[in-house]
């Protein structure tokens, strides 16, 4: 279930900790105002035990003068502390959540350059869990638990210092046990880093089948998959109930089992400081402070050892986030852009392949669109069609041989130039929710509502905009939900048109039609079409008939190529499709 993630080259926890503070360096003046905050926090704390020694010894001396004298201290140095804590709060959150801004921002902006082959092997699931609970993971790690590590971090150092200040020899018992500590805060750390990681990635599934079953519920529905996706769902979330219970538990051993440590520090230092020797050598004011800094130990230490949890949670997520940053993006080296293409596509001998494990999808392919010609592709479904129009966006790049734009390798170019000037119409139509007409201009700036109307009327969307209560500023719904199939593949009709691109491809654009809009729409694409190299992908052979090229494929290859006519006199392939489909559309539809 987690295998994809747990065997990837994973950086160190250490690489990891420097990357994430290389996301602290712009905002480093409030770092350094929160630390010295937290330094002020820490200074005051501990001249808490030097305020008990001065009382101890002044009360020894029987001096009634600084009656006023120690309330005002404490009160000023709680109020010194308090100025530290807000300082140190306020700034470390500042800090942190800028931390989390930016590396969400740099994620989302990664998961906007990855290439397809990405998108192929993750699912969406897994991907919005990173964005939103990995994420969140080191959230917690970047504003609680480092505002706890500060703090009390330095909190602990000032004790210190202050014990060897004292006494060095007492708080050398201090300085014995320390390792010990280590030992377990260090075994603890790989435990909650290892246990992260399956959480996280429990909740990539959970996120994954839950998702899955939302957008299909009517297949999970109708094809009585409640109790499969019940179950599906109940694996995951167990897994992740049981992975962060393991958590839990090593959380709630490790905490009681440094407490002990330090109540055994405490104690041999007490039996110390009780022999006469050393009882000699201390005023008595001396060793209550020493004694209560000793204790004060205790608490930042119980925790900083419970918010390590955090801490190697947070680290855990932003190391697995670290490795999609590192994934690396579409390839854009080319250079050179186009002002408007005049549409001259040929492949050179191009081969593809998804993975070097898998078969050549597509094997040897030559051919020229010129500009203005309209090519079609037909063939069996599997046969390498939808591949060869993703070539030509670069959705992939091709495994051998050149796709030439105007008789420039399509390599040449930015990303950004080549697929401005493509126009696509995929069978799975995706809709924004929002209005149909910024769903037609969809990445058009400041779009002409006049030339929206008219792309819309092109494609029939107008046909039924008209019905609806706003017309074309009716919002679609999620995913256009709220329309039929037939009228989603309108609206992404005209979003081709309204793009005005140089290349059209349309990758089976009007197989959810049926076949009187399909007619409509084919003169209107035929309008469309003039002056453009168009590529037409369409089961419905009637649709293609007056392509200047039809080029059938067939594993990968071109089996035939010619126009309606002289594939039909040549009795292959196209004919015998041709045949098929006659008799298919004959009977049931009259025609
Ligand atoms: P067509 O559009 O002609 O039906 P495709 O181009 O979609 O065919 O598929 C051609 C071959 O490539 C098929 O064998 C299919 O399984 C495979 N294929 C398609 N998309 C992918 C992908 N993203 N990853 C791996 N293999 C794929
Ligand atoms: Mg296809």
């Amino acid at each position: 279930m987690n295998q994809t993630q747990t065997s990837k080259q994973a950086p160190t926890g250490l690489n990891a900790y420097l990357r994430l503070l290389s996301y602290v360096r712009p905002y480093w003046p409030a770092f350094i105002l929160s630390v010295l905050g937290y330094a002020l926090y820490a200074a005051s704390s501990t001249a808490f035990a030097q305020v008990m020694k001065l009382l101890v010894d002044s009360i020894q001396d029987g001096m009634t003068e600084k009656r006023l004298f120690f309330p005002l201290l404490v009160v000023g140095i709680f109020a010194l502390r308090g100025v530290g804590t807000f300082f140190g709060t306020y700034f470390m959150t500042y800090v942190a959540r800028q931390l989390i801004h930016y590396l969400r921002l740099d994620l989302f902006k990664r998961f906007l350059v990855l290439p397809a082959g990405f998108y192929d092997k993750h699912s969406s699931g897994h991907l919005v869990s990173r964005l939103t609970f990995n994420v969140e993971q080191v959230t917690g790690a970047a504003t609680n638990a480092i505002t706890v590590l500060v703090r009390e971090g330095l909190f602990v150092v000032g004790l210190m210092g202050y014990l060897l200040w004292v006494n060095w020899k007492l708080a050398l018992v201090f300085v014995a046990v320390s390792p010990v500590i280590g030992l377990v805060v260090s075994y603890a750390s790989k435990r909650f880093r290892r246990l992260s990681h399956r959480i996280q990635n429990s909740m990539g599934d959970v996120t994954h089948v839950a998702s899955e079953t939302l957008q299909g519920y009517r297949v999970v529905r109708s094809f009585g998959g409640t109790e499969f996706e019940y179950q599906r769902f109940l694996k995951a979330s167990e897994y992740n109930r049981a992975q962060a219970m393991k958590m839990a538990l090593t959380k709630a051993i490790n905490t009681p089992v440094v407490q002990t440590i330090v109540a055994i520090a405490l104690g041999i230092l007490v039996w110390l400081a009780l022999s006469p020797d050393l009882m000699g050598e201390m005023t008595p004011g001396e060793f209550i402070a020493f004694l209560t800094a000793a204790s004060l130990m205790a608490k930042p230490l119980r925790q900083l050892t419970e918010i390590n949890n955090t801490i190697q949670q947070g680290l855990a997520a932003a190391m697995d986030v670290f490795t999609y940053l590192d994934a690396p993006e579409e390839e854009d080296k080319g250079t050179k852009t186009l002002e408007r293409a005049q549409g001259e596509v040929s492949f050179k001998k191009v081969s593809f392949q998804y993975a070097q494990d898998k078969p050549l999808a597509l094997n040897q392919v030559n051919f020229t669109a010129k500009p203005g010609e309209m090519i079609a592709l037909v063939g069996r479904s599997g046969g390498g069609k939808s591949t060869l129009a993703n070539l030509i966006p670069r959705f992939y790049n091709a495994t051998q041989g050149e796709i030439q734009l105007d008789g420039l390798p399509i390599t040449e170019l930015t990303l950004a130039s080549l697929r401005e000037q493509i126009a696509l119409v995929t069978q799975q139509v995706t809709l924004f929710n929002d209005t149909l007409a910024a769903n037609i201009a969809y990445g058009i700036k400041d779009p002409d509502p006049k030339a929206i109307e008219a792309a819309a009327k092109a494609a029939f969307v107008m046909d039924f905009a008209e019905k609806l209560p706003e017309g074309l500023n009716t919002l679609v719904g999620d995913n256009g939900v709220l329309l039929s199939g037939g009228q989603r593949q309108r609206i992404a009709i005209a979003r081709a048109i309204m793009k005005d691109a140089p290349i059209l491809i349309l990758d089976e654009a009007t197989s959810a039609l049926d076949t009187e809009s399909e007619r409509f729409i084919q003169q209107a694409l035929e309008e469309v079409m003039q002056g453009r190299t168009s590529f037409v992908i369409a089961h419905r052979l009637s649709t293609i008939e007056q392509a200047d090229r039809i080029l059938v494929i067939d594993q990968g290859q071109i089996v035939e190529e010619g126009n309606h006519q002289e594939l039909l006199a040549l009795n292959g392939a196209y004919a015998q499709l041709h045949q098929l489909q006659f008799h298919e559309q004959i009977q049931p539809e009259h025609e």
